[in-house]
Parts: structure tokens; sequence; C-alpha cells
């Protein structure tokens, strides 16, 4: 398939002080869209201004809320060049996002083609400041005007990037952590695994009230027990004992994270064993108190890794590694980005240069 290219009438400059940057709120000139229509299949893949779209008020995705997302970054290194950290991956994800939401799915190899093009053309937007980068965000939303209850036939896939600014300024700093035992996030046989909408819109309610009392995100344990530790906000979770690393299966309630993936290589090449397993919200606090547990961090495509300094369960708050940043956490984060910034070797090939 051949991608059209229309002209920018107006484009804008990208904003020159990169500390400036919020994220998600500046978007490049330009998008990729391309729409599908059942038995037509995908088609007319344009990149072309970046702008509102244009939905009928029935659309599906604004009642149903049929859509899915992706979320990834590209980097500018010392030498100029741009990189993707294991961008197959997060289009192979988006396929299996679809399949959970029945969305009709995309060829990888085309979606990899469409977003290199669109970086071509947009590379002036990639901030070039240490640390930071250019946010991608593929999205599927439903476009069929009806209102009946049924997986749409017409749909809109799209590519939205992002310029943001480092994570971290000055140093990683530990997060507090409210761990919910009111509200769950899904439970077995619901739509966990899918990185849709949905599972966001139903956290909001406890992210506010965690907001309210001075945390920084959610911890949520599993839907039937109420008791295991799941997932953090749009992060995965480590927690580490002497030589291990303990971290919930990939049991269809939680993502399968792209970051969590290649920091559980990282670790297991530098010595560690990884204990892919039910840990209990009880455990962890043990652990902590009696320090046992001596780091806990999360990890996602965002932070990469999000050091725990605190967390609180019901009237009991612990500290985790005396609510600082952890050697193994320090060293992973150092590893990753040296990896995606060109500074460590990518003995995996997880890197693709555009
Ligand atoms: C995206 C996401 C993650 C992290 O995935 P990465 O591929 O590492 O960015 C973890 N949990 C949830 C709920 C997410 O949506």
């Amino acid at each position: 398939m051949e991608i059209e290219i229309l002209p920018v009438p107006h484009p804008k400059q990208p904003i020159q002080d990169e500390t400036q940057l919020v994220f998600g709120k500046e978007f490049t000139n330009r998008m990729f869209a391309m729409p599908y229509d059942r038995g037509l299949g995908w088609h007319s893949p344009k990149i072309k201004p970046y702008g509102p779209l244009s939905l009928d008020p029935a659309a599906l995705v604004l009642h149903y809320a049929q859509e899915i997302f992706e979320g990834l970054k590209a980097f500018r290194r010392q030498d100029g060049s741009i990189a993707l950290f294991r961008p197959r991956d997060n289009f192979e994800r988006f396929n299996l996002s679809a399949r959970r939401m029945c969305m009709p799915e995309l060829d990888v190899d085309f979606c990899l083609k469409a977003l290199s093009d669109l970086l071509k053309l947009e590379q002036e937007w990639i901030p070039h400041t240490e640390g930071t980068s250019l946010y991608i965000r593929p999205t599927m939303i439903a476009t069929e005007a009806v209102l009946g209850v049924k997986p749409a036939d017409q749909y809109l896939f799209y590519i939205i990037l992002s310029p943001v600014a480092a994570y971290y300024k000055g140093g990683l700093n530990p997060v507090k952590i409210w761990v919910s035992d009111e509200y769950v996030r899904v439970a077995p046989g619901g739509t966990g695994e899918a990185k849709t909408g949905g599972n966001y819109a139903s956290s909001l309610c406890a992210a506010t009230l965690a907001a309210t009392q001075g945390y920084d995100q959610v911890l949520w344990l599993d839907g039937i027990e109420r008791k295991y530790i799941e997932e953090v906000g749009s992060m995965n979770i480590c927690f580490v004992y002497d030589n291990k690393i303990v971290t919930s299966p990939l049991h269809g309630t939680i993502l399968n994270g792209i970051t969590r993936r290649s920091i559980l290589t990282l670790a297991t090449e530098m010595g560690y064993t990884i204990e892919e397993r039910a840990l209990s919200i009880d455990e962890v606090l043990e652990g902590a108190e009696s320090g046992r547990l001596q780091e806990a961090f999360g990890t996602g495509t965002a932070a990469v890794v999000s050091p725990v300094g605190h967390l609180t369960y019901r009237d009991k708050t612990v500290s985790i590694g005396g609510g600082k940043t952890g050697d193994l956490t320090m060293k992973l984060y150092d590893t990753l980005t040296g990896i995606q910034y060109g500074r460590i070797e990518d003995s995996h090939n997880w890197v693709t240069l555009i």
C-alpha cells in the first residue's frame, strides 16, 4: 500500500526550550491515519496535517469504548541517529489488544514502515537534550455510526507524536504508592491484558482518591482475593529480595510490558533469579518491615524504571530500602536507557534505527 503524503499548510516550529515540554500536550505537524471498512480492509493510508478528527456523534467508540492504543518512544542519539526501542513488540501487542476488543489486526511490517516514514518527516520534533524523547501514540477507534452494541464495521488507525521532556530531572525520585483494597482494575477473563482506554477510565476513581491523599500511584491487587500484587497505574512492578526478583506472572490480568520483559532479561544477565509468581501484599509488607525486601520498582515506557519508596495498605505504611532508590533499580535504569540512547552496546538487537 502506497502512503499518500499531504502538505502541511501552516507548519509550527518545535518548542526551543525543551525543559518546558509537558507530557502529551504538544503534538507535531503531521499524523498518520488509515481507515478500515469491513469488506474493503485497511485502505488509503495517509500522512497528513495533525488536527481534529471528524466523527459522527454516534461513532461506536464514543458509546461503547471500542478503542486500543500503544505507547513507545523515539530517541535522538549523540551521533544524530534516531532509535526506536523494540517497536515490533508494540505493534504485536497492538494486534493482541485488537483481537481482545474484536477489532481488525494490522500488518506489523506496514505499521513499522508507516511510523518510520512519519518520523523521517517529523524528525526536527525529536528533542535534543539528554533524557528527552518523542512519544509515539498509535491508536485505533471504532468509527461506525450506529448505537447497536456490536463490533464496528469501520475503524480508524492513527499515529500521533508528542515531544516529551526528560522524565526525571536530577535523579530518580522514589514514589509513594497507595494499595487499593476497595477498587480493582480488572478480573480474570476481563480486558487486563489489552491496552484499551476502558481499563484507564475505570482506574480514575482510585487514582483521584490516592492523589488527594498525597500518593503518586495506585497499586492494584487481584480482582478475586484482593490479596495478590498485580501492577501499578501504567507500570508493571518488581520486588527485589537478595538476588531474586519477584513479579506477577502474565496470566491475562496485567499488561505484558515491554519494559518489564527487557528489565527481566537484563536482571537475569546480571545474575538475578526471576520468580514470576503470585506475591501477596502481606508478603510485601512483611518483607519491607524485616528488611528482606530491599527494593521495589515499577517498569514502563514513560519512566523506564520508577523506584517505590513508600507503600500504604489500609492503615499501614512501610518504607522500602529506606525510601531511597536502590542500587539494582539504578543499575537497571542506567543499563536500559544506555541501550536506548546508544551509550551501551545493544547486544539483544532491541534497537531499530530510523
Ligand atoms: C503500557 C502499560 C504498561 C507498561 O508497558 P510498557 O510496554 O513497558 O510501556 C504496564 N501496565 C499498563 C496497565 C499499561 O497500560
